[in-house]
């Protein structure tokens, strides 16, 4: 058996689905920022520094985890 000790990271999606105005919106890179199309959400820093925008509380009127 042969190995280089590496570990296959399982990739994981940042996307969220506003629910105002539905579109589903992914960042990618750390510094990928995307806005829906209605401005309410956002989603910035891709897998290492995911950060969400929204406009209040509670977070999740806003948008939903896909
Ligand atoms: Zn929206």
């Amino acid at each position: 058996m042969v190995g280089n000790g590496t570990v296959e990271k399982k990739l994981i999606r940042y996307r969220i689905q506003c629910k105002h105005c539905k579109e589903i919106i992914e960042s990618k890179t750390e510094h990928d920022f995307q806005l829906c199309g209605c401005g309410a959400v956002g989603v910035d820093g891709g897998l290492n520094y995911p950060k969400r925008i929204y406009r209040s509380h509670p977070l999740e009127e806003h948008y939903v985890d896909l």
